[in-house]
């Protein structure tokens, strides 16, 4: 299906939720494969956005934060751990009615664990954040990443990291969210001049962050001939960025294709080429929130 092809801070908004949802709606007729996955997000997104109007930024400042890393989930952060764990309970009793049929089941048995039980998968993922790979993600994974990432954004919309942070590291290692740290989710590309230069999207509180064009930010290979780039004609507004020497590959939204494209929704419109990409031997740099 796929050929070779050669070679900004962003604050959390009311309308940015509007976007997902309806953008979701729309390739949910666009990619009838990625319909029921579709949908199911629109309105977890929905629900999503109810959370961030409640947890209003104002009263975020509990939250840790300091001046060079943005801000940081794995200490002081008690305020933020009470909120996800105050808001499980209602979050379960949702999905026992919105949940897909492959999740509902865990629902139910998710639904009798207690608070410290709770707050125990949510220390496990803060402290692994980002470690993960491509695997199947844990039903309770997924519980914890939905409750946080409204938080998750809400915190880096308020915090701009040192200009340092955003401009393009020296290409050593991986590339991580200047603000919480997390891996990237998605490329994007945009117009720049007569080309397009490439960002990253955290994979939890969704700040996008320049990077070069061509270095993997798995392990910071920068060899041409170790980058292969895949597209298809099927999913004319994606491609796969891999790299033949940690055999990871990022997924790019291409919004020099389609303008109107929504890199975190668009990612779930084109598991296609994720489906492809496992089959040739790569691993995601990070999966997506609903990714399964
Ligand atoms: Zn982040
Ligand atoms: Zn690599």
């Amino acid at each position: 299906m796929l050929a070779p092809c050669t070679m900004t801070a962003r604050a959390s908004s009311p309308d940015r939720w509007d976007e997902r949802i309806a953008r979701a709606g729309r390739l949910a007729e666009r990619y009838p494969a990625a319909a029921d996955i579709l949908t199911f997000y629109g309105k977890l997104a929905g629900y999503q956005q109810s959370l961030a109007a409640r947890w209003a930024p104002a009263e975020n400042a509990r939250a840790s934060t300091d001046a060079s890393r943005g801000f940081r989930f794995e200490a002081d952060a008690t305020g933020l751990t009470d909120r996800v764990l105050e808001a499980t309970t209602d979050f379960l009793a949702w999905l026992d009615e919105a949940a897909p049929p492959g999740l509902a089941d865990a629902v139910v048995e998710m639904r009798r664990l207690d608070r410290s039980a709770w707050r125990a998968v949510l220390d496990d993922y803060l402290g692994r954040r980002g470690s993960e790979t491509a695997a199947p993600r844990a039903p309770r994974v997924f519980v914890v990443e939905a409750l946080l990432q409204p938080l998750a954004e809400q915190l880096a919309g308020q915090r701009r990291p040192p200009a340092d942070r955003l401009t393009p590291p020296p290409a050593t290692g991986e590339s991580r969210c200047p603000f919480c740290d997390d891996r990237p989710l998605v490329g994007v590309l945009r117009e720049e001049g007569e080309g397009a230069k490439r960002s990253l999207v955290c994979g939890l509180c969704l700040t996008e962050w320049p990077y070069l064009r061509l270095v993997c930010p798995a392990c910071g290979e920068r060899r041409f001939e170790a980058l292969p780039v895949f597209t298809s004609e099927q999913v004319p507004g994606a491609r796969v960025e891999a790299c033949d020497t940690c055999r990871g590959y990022l997924k790019t939204i291409d919004l020099t294709q389609d303008g109107h494209a929504v890199p975190c929704v668009d990612d779930l419109a084109t598991v296609s080429l994720d489906l492809w990409a496992r089959d040739q031997g790569y691993t995601r740099v990070r999966s997506n929130l609903l990714m399964t």
